[in-house]
């Protein structure tokens, strides 16, 4: 006699229960291969639920600056946690906040004077369109039209990207963007056209100008020179027109200076900061203003008051990690860290410089970027992207190529070492094409 056997329902792995529930961003869930579960990161490496580990080359999407699970930004949040976790913003404040605008206006450009507060790179757009926007409004000198620059990205909310570079992304939304008139990006040899369409383009009906300066970076890490957005900012500025420079990817350091705003003598009028404001470990966003600005909102009639806030604006816990990883990112350390790496970037750029498969390579500060030479058009879906990153990843390094645009955005604690087996890895990659 033999026992009846139950049917024995192996339990479903954390991939799969993710794929049951949950949508990811940026991801056709139909053909994506299921994610890979990630338990721990420790400096530059993550670590996989089944031990492998991968170089995380582009500081998770662009926010990590100091290293995954750092322990000074992680003591600074549990002793924020057990302190206050949150309050509202409206008639309410809070240490980290006010300690958190004040050293940010002491690190930006000098003509920044306020901050605001909000949730991530998006919003911070979407606050500094609307700042522009009600600027014109309160002083009843209404103006309507931005200016833009092609391929530019600024977020995926309405305001952000009606603003960018119109693309495949945005076109199931276009007839719901409003109007934005675009300059091409002056990177080399395009520069007489950008400034001879802005010429035409920077009349006194425009609110503002917006732009991501010297790296435009989901556009593809296109690079152009400082010289070109000073200019720029030249003849916008000789027709009043607002200045928005949006950090929130150049920003703390990236580009071998704090902002990309430093390269710059013409400074903007708003700035938009996120991603590594936290060093990455907490949602954050920030939108700074000059004084002028500030002031046309300051009135009797409560009509002129800025009617924008988010329920977690200026969230503690987000202040202090972004404290906290201000004190790290203000270390000589980790100012030398970003001169190392950048002229660790600019070696392996003259290693690779002659490769029949490399061209346009391109460097600002702790950015490096190519195109990977295929004799293809440079798009997003361009297949050669999805044989790039799995190549890398099977040999451990995280990378996300745009298009065929292959870059290098490691946090500021990788190490030379690290640094060697990523270029051992592209080497690999470059020969095998
Ligand atoms: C990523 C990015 C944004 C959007 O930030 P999110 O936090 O993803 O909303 C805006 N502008 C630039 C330049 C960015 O790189």
């Amino acid at each position: 006699m033999s026992l009846p056997t139950t049917p024995v329902s192996l339990p479903e792995s954390l991939p799969e229960r993710d794929h049951t529930v949950v949508w990811h961003p940026f991801t056709q869930m139909q053909t994506a291969p299921l994610p890979i579960p990630i338990v721990r990161g420790d400096g530059s490496v993550l670590h996989a639920a089944d031990g492998t580990t991968y170089l995380d080359m582009i500081s998770s999407w662009w926010v990590n600056l100091h290293g995954h699970a750092h322990p000074a930004i992680a003591r600074r949040l549990a002793e924020q946690a057990h302190t206050l976790e949150h309050v509202i913003f409206a008639g309410f404040t809070h240490q980290p906040a006010v300690e958190l605008a004040e050293r940010l206006l002491t690190i930006l450009p000098d003509k920044q004077a306020k901050v605001f507060y909000s949730d991530n790179g998006s919003t911070a757009v979407e606050v500094a369109l609307k700042m522009a926007f009600q600027y014109w409004y309160n002083r009843n000198q209404p103006r309507r039209k931005v200016i833009a620059l092609t391929d530019a990205y600024h977020g995926d909310t309405f305001g952000a990207m009606a603003v960018g570079g119109r693309s495949a992304f945005s076109a199931p939304f276009a007839p719901f963007l409003f109007d934005v008139d675009y300059l091409p990006t002056p990177v080399a040899g395009q520069e007489e056209e950008t400034l001879a369409l802005a010429r035409q383009l920077f009349t006194s009906d425009v609110a503002a100008f917006i732009v991501e300066p010297l790296v435009q970076g989901s556009g593809g890490m296109i690079m152009y020179e400082p010289a070109l957005l000073d200019e720029l900012f030249r003849l916008a500025r000789e027709q009043g027109i607002l200045l928005i420079a949006d950090e929130v990817m150049t920003g703390f350091g990236r580009t071998g200076k704090l902002f990309a705003s430093h390269y710059l003598t013409e400074k903007a009028d708003l700035m938009c900061l996120s991603k590594g404001l936290t060093g990455g470990t907490m949602a954050l966003g920030v939108t700074t203003c000059t004084q002028a600005i500030y002031d046309a909102f300051l009135s009797d009639d409560r009509m002129k008051t800025l009617f924008h806030g988010h329920s977690f604006t200026a969230n503690p816990l987000a202040c202090s990690v972004a404290l906290a990883s201000m004190d790290l990112l203000l270390a000589d350390e980790t100012q030398q860290a970003i001169q190392r790496i950048s002229a660790n970037h600019s070696r392996f750029a003259e290693t690779i410089a002659g490769h029949p498969r490399v061209s346009s390579i391109r460097q600002r500060g702790t950015l490096l970027a190519f195109d990977l030479n295929v004799g293809e058009q440079t798009s997003y879906f361009n297949h050669i992207r999805d044989h790039a990153y799995q190549f890398l990843l099977d040999r451990g390094v995280l990378m996300r190529p745009l298009g065929n645009v292959l870059y290098l955005m490691p946090p500021y604690c990788t190490t030379d070492e690290q640094l060697a087996y990523v270029h051992e890895q592209i080497m690999a990659l470059l020969n095998s094409l």
